[in-house]
């Protein structure tokens, strides 16, 4: 689409949705400024050096099959997924001190494993268990419009009215919700958990997980980031966006305050921040409005991310491996193809919910990771930890609560010349790396209609 105008924008918040939204903005050709607080790029999807010069994640990432605009992105950056991904046709499920279970997940590329995790793994999931699943993804087939109904169940009422077996709540349902939002089955909107089910099966053969071949940083940011200033977009670290100003009488935005003082004036203003940052800084005269009173109200989730180095291998595994009973309902062993210079293995492990942990010093929680992780893996429990960093983060997604999926904002607002990007904003893929990217994409799209329509002729 080649706009109009050239009004020059200002988009605060370099993670996905900010550089995506970038990203299109200048191949329309329009002038683009990225405001970003931390040193580095990409967010809450991150990785960044830590002082003894090993990288570090934000938060263990898994990258579905499903994902269209962010592979897109990656093409178009020439960063093919196939060399910023390995793909993994399987997941295993473990107990701590319970049995364990390896199913395949795509008919396409793993078709035995498939078809033999569905028939065995039997003391992990019993057949009725296994059949109850079946009939119940039925929702999971109709359209996004419909699914939205769903958004005032939790997955627990749905699943209890469903008659759905007890242990594939706890055994599939539970550590889902656990990984995927950081959120409890009685908290987790059922709209969202369908969601991701239909997505999955309306492409049956992306039914894959990808894992990364390296650090995001090299692998994704730095490219990005060395495109996007080819094609003229000024990219600003360690700047951080103060307060947003607002002309009532014009019903404008006018600036963006920065911290430390600046002013910086656009005429396209683009927030592509966490929500829960955005809430803050919402002009005093729109925040009675109810599509920013809506934003105020966003709940969210925190997050605890654990990554451990150990003195030996302790796994086998490629794969991602979810652990059921527990609240470290994920982990990964990054030290085969993400950092594969690691003498030993390296764990990367989400604690979720993280509610009860977040008052826990680094020692307790490393002692708790260890504890559930060593009851599911013996190999865990014997080898040593030679380097372990925590990251506590208060807020870390926009918790799935019922009512708050459709209750997320559109990419357009009520004031002309103020956007919004983000994985918090509408799109069908949550609060996830292929919804920051399509909000983010969807938020340039919505800049370029108002171009288009001689907003800034
Ligand atoms: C622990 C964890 C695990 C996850 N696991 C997965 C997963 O397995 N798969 C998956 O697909 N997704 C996962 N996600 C979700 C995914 O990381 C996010 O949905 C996505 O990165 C959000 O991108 P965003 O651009 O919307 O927001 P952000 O990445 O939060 O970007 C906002 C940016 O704004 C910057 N900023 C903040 N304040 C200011 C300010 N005042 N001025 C300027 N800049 C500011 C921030 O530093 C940040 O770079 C996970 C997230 C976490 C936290």
């Amino acid at each position: 689409m080649l706009p109009r105008s050239n009004p020059r924008v200002v988009i605060a918040g370099g993670g996905l949705a900010g550089l995506a939204c970038a990203k299109l903005l200048a191949e329309a050709g329009l002038p683009v400024t990225v405001l970003e607080s931390q040193a580095y790029l990409g967010g809450r999807a991150s990785t960044f050096l830590d002082q003894d010069g090993e990288w570090v994640e934000q938060g263990l990432h898994l990258f579905l099959g499903a994902y269209s605009q962010f592979r897109a992105l990656l093409r178009d950056i020439g960063r093919p997924p196939r060399e910023v991904l390995y793909w993994t046709d399987d997941l295993r499920f473990e107990t701590p001190g319970g049995p364990s279970a390896l199913f395949g997940t795509n008919p396409l590329y793993a078709p035995l494993r498939t078809l033999l995790g569905a028939l065995g793994n039997n003391d992990y999931l019993g057949p009725l268990a296994k059949l109850s699943l079946l009939p119940l993804l039925a929702p999971a087939a109709l359209p996004e419009a419909l699914l939205r109904r769903f958004d005032r169940l939790t997955v627990v009422d749905w699943w209890r009215r469903a008659s759905g077996s007890q242990q594939a709540l706890e055994r599939a349902l539970r550590p889902f919700c656990r990984a995927i939002q950081f959120t409890d089955a009685e908290q987790f909107s059922a709209y969202n958990l369908l969601g991701w089910a239909h997505q999955t099966l309306i492409r049956p053969l992306r039914a894959r997980l990808g894992g990364y071949r390296g650090a995001r940083d090299s692998q994704i940011f730095a490219p990005l980031a060395a495109w996007l200033k080819q094609r003229g977009v000024e990219i600003r670290t360690k700047v951080a966006l103060d307060e947003i100003g607002y002309d009532a009488q014009t019903g404008e935005i006018t600036g963006f305050k920065l911290v430390g003082g600046e002013l910086l004036k656009a005429d396209v203003y683009v927030i592509a921040l966490p929500a829960w940052v955005f809430a803050p800084k919402i002009p005093t005269p729109l925040r009675d409005r109810p599509f920013f009173a809506d934003i105020l109200d966003l709940p969210t989730a925190p997050a605890i991310s654990v990554q451990l180095w150990f003195d030996r291998k302790v796994t086998r595994r490629d794969g991602f491996t979810m652990v059921a009973g527990s609240n470290c309902p994920v982990y990964q062993d990054q030290s085969r193809h993400t950092y594969p210079y690691a003498q030993g293995s390296r764990i990367s492990v989400i604690v979720s919910p993280a509610d009860p942990l977040m008052n826990w010093d680094d020692a307790a929680i490393v002692a708790h990771v260890r504890a559930d992780l060593g009851a599911a893996n013996p190999q865990i429990a014997a080898a040593k930890v030679v380097k372990q960093v925590v990251l506590k983060h208060e807020h870390h997604l926009v918790r799935p609560l019922p009512g708050a999926m459709t209750r997320r904002p559109s990419q357009v607002t009520p004031v002309e010349n103020l956007f919004l990007a983000g994985d918090w904003t509408q799109q069908e893929f949550f609060g996830s790396q292929e919804g920051a990217v399509r909000g983010g994409n969807a938020c340039a799209r919505a800049v370029l209609r108002a171009v288009n329509r001689g907003l800034w002729t």
